[in-house]
């Protein structure tokens, strides 16, 4: 097998996810052939559609296909309408971090420059930080509590481990260095806690910086998920990588999702220390599905991650290079501001979207 061939497993999923993902693979593709890559795809069913046919929502089969690929390329699953006898949604997608441990969901949160951010600053067009989301324990690993019978308490448990933490913290640590970034905020890792509150943060908060003093070359701090928000919105341009709890992370990744300009615009990672799935921050949008509407951009950038990704795993710097050359074709895609998706209140529908970046792409 050469070093630079990689199996990656398409999960296209439910709503709008077939029409964003085949064009987005096609431009991971292209990237990867310039780089002179190996890119093997193979797309798997999977989702609400696929348990509302025959009952199941994830094939065994399909599982350990994608568990046996270099990374998993997913866009999104879930359908308003189909759901578990037990009423919730069926979105296998979600068990895909449990049973592949998948402990660090990175959010990034990049303006890009001809997309308008909704902070009026002009500093706003140079944020650009990382929300590292722990994504196996914390509050939402324990959804059902223990006590549902219960007529007049409910409660759950927020518990979270040295051992996770540790390596989640790591992780942190090296993304700050791997990322090079400029300007006022570089270089920092902020652990987001509530260490004034919860004990459980103060322990965190103390396994943080037991990591940090491994790190000497980049900087730590800590801030409060309260005053985290605040500074989000204040001055985000000052924010680099930001490792913390599951739930504070699923939170503060939608304020950042709002920064971008819209949902389409915002890609993600969840990774762990032998798969990784990569994916839009967004749901299926069935209102708008099969309409040619949809915002493919963090699906595209969601690619760009996944290249990163196998090259720094594999330490195939050709890999890198593609996952830089795609983004940079996104950026100028949009540099000059005339392309604006629909969700955003222009006119460019996927196609046009698709277009713009192949373009670019193709020199
Ligand atoms: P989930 O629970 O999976 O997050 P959701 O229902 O909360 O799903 P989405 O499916 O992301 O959220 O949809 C929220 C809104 O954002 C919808 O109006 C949808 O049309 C819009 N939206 C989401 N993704 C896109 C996209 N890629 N392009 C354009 N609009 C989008
Ligand atoms: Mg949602």
């Amino acid at each position: 097998m050469s070093p630079l061939q990689f199996d990656i497993a398409v999960l296209p999923g439910d709503g709008i996810g077939a029409e964003i993902t085949a064009p987005a693979v096609e431009l991971v593709k292209e990237a990867g052939r310039q780089a002179g890559l190996d890119l093997r795809f193979e797309t798997l069913e999977a989702g609400a559609g696929l348990y509302a046919r025959t009952g199941t929502a994830f094939p065994e089969e399909n599982f350990q296909r994608a568990a046996a690929a270099d990374a998993i390329y997913l866009c999104a699953m879930g359908l308003p309408d189909v759901r578990y006898p037990d009423g919730t949604e069926v979105g296998p997608q979600h068990d895909l971090r449990k049973r592949l441990n998948l402990y660090a969901g990175v959010r990034p949160c990049r303006t890009m420059p001809g997309v308008p951010s909704p902070l009026a600053d002009p500093r706003a067009a140079t944020i650009d930080f990382v929300i590292v989301r722990e994504s196996t324990e914390g509050l939402f690993a324990f959804p059902r509590g223990h006590d549902l019978d219960d007529e007049e308490y409910a409660h759950n448990l927020l518990r979270v481990s040295r051992t996770v933490c540790d390596k989640l913290f790591d992780f942190a640590f090296r993304l700050a260095r791997r990322r090079h970034r400029q300007g006022a905020g570089k270089n920092l890792v902020t652990h987001v806690d509530k260490a004034n509150v919860l004990s459980s943060q103060h322990r965190a908060r103390q396994w943080f910086d037991a990591v940090a003093a491994r790190h000497p070359d980049v900087r730590a701090a800590h801030q409060y998920v309260d005053f985290c928000a605040f500074e989000m919105v204040r001055r985000p341009w000052m924010l680099d990588v930001m490792p913390t709890e599951n739930q504070y992370g699923d939170i503060l990744s939608d304020l950042a999702s709002a920064l971008m300009g819209g949902m389409g615009m915002a890609p993600s990672a969840d990774i762990g220390d032998r798969h990784a799935v990569f994916q839009p921050c967004h749901g299926t949008a069935p209102d708008i599905a099969g309409q040619g509407k949809a915002n493919p951009t963090a699906m595209i950038l969601s690619g760009a991650m996944m290249l990163d990704y196998l090259g720094d795993k594999a330490n195939q710097p050709a890999a890198c290079a593609a996952a830089a050359t795609l983004t940079r074709a996104v950026e100028a895609a949009y540099a000059d501001g005339t392309l604006r998706p629909m969700e955003l209140g222009g006119s460019s529908g996927t196609r046009d979207i698709v277009d713009a970046v192949g373009r670019r792409l193709a020199g």
